[in-house]
């Protein structure tokens, strides 16, 4: 495995470059704007030179693969001029369109419903027959290392009569993987799932940052609100589709509609960690989604709704069976029940002002970005 396997892309900017697109290699960041000005990629220039990577986003699979396949060529050989990572600074790496999050992990669901509906089945009704989702707040979807504010919000505690407003007592986090939409589809025309991972520029790990007792009061019946749309953290670097291995996901029982199929239905194969003040609290995978990239977006857009360059569609947080593997706090606490015990002494049930929250991910022996993110106390 080398660098080249992997060839991330995102925005980066130096004390003499405005932001403009860049391919991270190692721990350098080489100049895509540049490379295509002086004629080392066959493409327009125009495409790197902006502060996000919409336009190279748009351009469609075959110039992605076009400009993979000469980037790996390019990079065989010495290269001067990359930028050491420790000089760049990183930038949201797109523009945001919208912001759908799905719910697609089964053990997630479970732990969730049996947490918050103990007298009913874990499963709504209509879990196995549609991957559910809803649409979040794509303006407030943050780059790795943006601080994190507590939020204030309406709070209810079962026992209190009325709700008041107050910072957040339950701050959680979500481990996600996100798809980046590179080409749009056309409005009134549904993207079939053998076909929607064309649409489909890069892979990213996604911190859906959660506020438990907001969510819990403001929920019903519309969904998550406030309790969700404070931040969003995305990686930095956006890993091409075609670097990440799949396999072949489980038979799903029951089968589900004939829309919602697929041929040779597959998962990402991707190592999943959460880390909590340099300490490791889970490990999970992406191989443990049931409803895939394909099934997600074939449903996203099975009414005829489009998916526009810039979607970001996270994946819900990503549970596996082991209680090791929960992808958020309220799982890994038992709703608070089962506090973990830190290194260094200390006790956790959900986030307090100062902790840092790293999510990692690996495939095929390379990094994907990581997603950090420290607590601020409430303004
Ligand atoms: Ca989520």
């Amino acid at each position: 495995m080398t660098a080249l396997d992997h060839l991330p892309y995102g925005v980066f900017s130096t004390s003499d470059r405005r932001p403009r697109a860049g391919v991270l290699v190692d721990d350098r960041v080489l100049d895509l704007a540049d490379a295509a000005e002086s004629g080392l990629l066959d493409s327009d220039p125009s495409l790197y030179a902006q502060p996000a990577l919409n336009a190279f986003m748009a351009a469609g699979r075959t110039v992605w693969r076009a400009t993979r396949d000469a980037l790996r060529d390019l990079l065989q050989d010495e290269v001067e001029a990359l930028v050491p990572l420790a000089e760049a600074r990183l930038h949201l790496p797109f523009e945001v369109a919208d912001y759908v999050d799905f719910y697609s992990s089964r053990a997630h669901a479970e732990n969730l419903g049996r947490l918050f509906r103990p007298d009913s089945q874990p499963l709504t009704p209509n879990w196995l027959h549609l991957p559910i989702g809803y649409h979040g707040r794509s303006g407030t979807v943050v780059v790795s290392g943006t601080p994190v504010r507590r939020p204030s919000g309406q709070v209810k505690p079962p026992d209190a009569d009325a709700p008041a407003f107050r910072p957040s007592a339950r701050l959680d986090i979500e481990l996600e993987l996100g798809l980046v939409i590179g080409t749009p589809s056309d409005l009134g025309e549904p993207v079939s799932a053998d076909q929607a991972l064309e649409h489909v520029f890069g892979v990213l790990l996604v911190n859906d940052w959660s506020a438990r007792d907001l969510q819990a009061w403001e929920y019903v019946p519309l969904g998550p609100f406030l309790g969700k749309s404070f931040a969003t953290s995305i990686a930095a670097w956006v890993t091409p589709v075609d670097a990440i291995p799949r396999v072949a996901a489980a038979p799903q029982e029951p089968e589900p509609l004939p829309h919602l199929r697929a041929a040779g239905r597959a998962v990402f194969d991707i190592d999943l960690e959460v880390d909590l003040n340099g300490e490791t609290i889970s490990r999970s995978s992406a191989r443990n989604l049931y409803w895939t990239a394909e099934q997600q977006i074939a449903h996203l857009t099975s009414n005829g709704a489009a998916l526009r360059t810039g979607d970001l569609l996270a994946s819900g947080t990503i549970s596996g069976d082991d209680p090791g593997s929960r992808g958020s706090l309220i799982e890994l606490t038992w709703n608070g029940a089962e506090p973990l015990e830190l290194a260094d002494g200390s006790e956790r049930t959900f986030l307090e002002d100062g902790d840092e929250v790293v999510l990692r991910a690996r495939t095929a022996g390379f990094a994907l970005g990581e997603v950090r993110g420290r607590i601020e106390p409430t303004a």
